[in-house]
């Protein structure tokens, strides 16, 4: 009997994508080539010397001034050294939210103490004078490196989903159009034995990469400079918190629509292991050539738009995760609730009566935080929070397109309730 559920649930057919995003086919071919080229135009642009949009003066065409066998090394490394850490048999096992097929998929949850070790690990490399100006130098080697290990990981991913079985495929990447699905992701859970490998690369590399390209710019300010400034510490302590609050509630990702819907491809893959840590860092390596000083009230200020974006950030995430994973929950009771023929609730008080996405609220409030100490006499450093509203403001709309298909008039009615999406009173 299992074994013919089990039979059946393998030979399921997914149904084939007619819906697209991102411009479908054309705006995925625009994607696969845009991303990478937009990581090397934030890099030449932002120079020491200046750092303009318009500066493009000297883009090297040498090979060796993108590839270098030491940065390769210390990518491929770090690939290994984090999955290694994510194989070991220390942290707890959590279960994701059903499938179609009614299967729950485990996940290990260690991506803190991954984190634990990776810090005391570029401690003692930086004490012993490895990596002091390193992740300085050979920034664009990196970069390049990670791309490379991406672009590569991209294409085993979608061979591995040709050769596999249909009902592992991801609905939103099964069009039939090449590029469209490499990009969407084709495999919804693409596992290596129990190696998840989405769940992996969502938290792990890219984030914790980020949270050291970041001291690596700190470390390359302290032999240069002597001392680092105020606003360099400010934006490595918001982002390393950012991070590490992201890997203390790591359980929360499992509920979350790169999980649950999207499959994996080159936009997961090259957003977590290149995108977010190579864009992200902008902001820390722009202080590092322009140091700014800033005043006491500035930065005070600053602390407080950050408080009150985690604030909101944390506080909403944690409301809904609870709520999805029992809303009966005690701690949940005071909150209002609508029901849906999908048998799902949706909360319209505490922080999800107030706007559709609380969260991105906060996290563009954050993002604001994390520019502030870089001033205003280049757009550059502003790449993040603008970028990140823009994607927010994108997200939301396929998200509340999903809902909308998924709930019908009950989605109509809970937006009659909760009327704005993202800022209140605004938007
Ligand atoms: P969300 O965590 O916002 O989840 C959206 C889902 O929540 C909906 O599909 C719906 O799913 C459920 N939902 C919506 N409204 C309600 C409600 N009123 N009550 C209960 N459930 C509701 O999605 P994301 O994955 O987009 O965001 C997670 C976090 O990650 C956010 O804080 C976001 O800012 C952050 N993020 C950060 C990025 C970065 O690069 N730094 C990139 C992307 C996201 P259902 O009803 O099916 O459960």
């Amino acid at each position: 009997m299992k074994r013919a559920r089990e039979m059946k649930a393998k030979s399921a057919v997914v149904a084939k994508t007619t819906e697209y995003e991102f411009m479908g086919p054309v705006g995925a071919v625009l994607m696969v080539f845009g991303l990478p080229v937009t990581v090397y135009y934030l890099y030449f642009a932002c120079q020491p010397r200046s750092c303009t949009v318009l500066n493009l003066a000297v883009i090297p065409t040498d090979v060796t001034s993108y590839i270098d066998k030491d940065a390769t090394l210390v990518v491929l490394g770090w690939f290994v050294f984090q999955s290694a850490l994510y194989m070991l048999p220390v942290g707890r096992q959590a279960q994701g939210l059903p499938l179609k097929s009614g299967k729950r998929l485990t996940y290990r949850i260690n991506a803190f103490f991954a984190m634990i070790v990776s810090f005391i690990t570029f401690g003692f490399a930086v004490y012993y004078k490895y990596m002091s100006t390193f992740l300085y130098d050979k920034y664009l080697h990196l970069a390049t490196a990670a791309m490379i290990f991406a672009l590569m990981l991209s294409v085993f991913l979608y061979i591995k989903a040709k050769l596999g079985p249909q009902s592992a495929l991801c609905d939103r990447g099964n069009s039939g159009y090449f590029f469209y699905d490499f990009f969407m992701g084709h495999e919804l859970n693409p596992r290596i034995g129990s190696f998840d490998l989405k769940f992996f690369c969502e938290l792990r590399p890219g984030l914790i990469g980020w949270v050291l390209l970041n001291f690596g710019m700190v470390a390359k300010v302290c032999i240069t400079e002597g001392k680092p400034s105020a606003g360099i510490i400010l934006v490595s302590v918001f982002q390393a918190w950012y991070v590490i609050d992201g890997l203390w509630h790591e359980e929360c990702i499992l509920t979350t629509m790169d999980i649950v819907h999207d499959g994996f491809g080159f936009m997961l893959a090259f957003g977590d292991l290149v995108w977010v840590p190579f864009t992200y860092s902008l902001q820390t390596r722009y202080l590092v050539d322009h140091p700014l000083d800033l005043s006491y009230i500035s930065i005070a200020a600053i602390i407080a738009i950050k408080l009150a974006g985690y604030a909101i950030f944390r506080g909403s995430n944690s409301q809904k995760d609870c709520f999805r994973r029992n809303p009966h929950d005690p701690k949940l009771q005071h909150l209002k609730s609508i029901s849906t023929d999908s048998g799902s609730r949706l909360l319209i008080s505490g922080w999800w009566g107030m706007v559709r996405h609380p969260n991105y609220f906060g996290d563009i409030l954050m993002s604001i935080a994390w520019s502030l100490p870089c001033g205003f006499s280049s757009v550059l450093p502003w790449f993040y929070p603008i970028y990140f509203t823009i994607l927010l403001i994108h997200r939301e709309q396929r998200d509340s397109h999903q809902c909308q298909k998924k709930y019908g008039k009950d989605w109509t009615r809970y937006c009659q309730i909760v009327k704005y999406r993202i800022f209140p009173y605004i938007y």
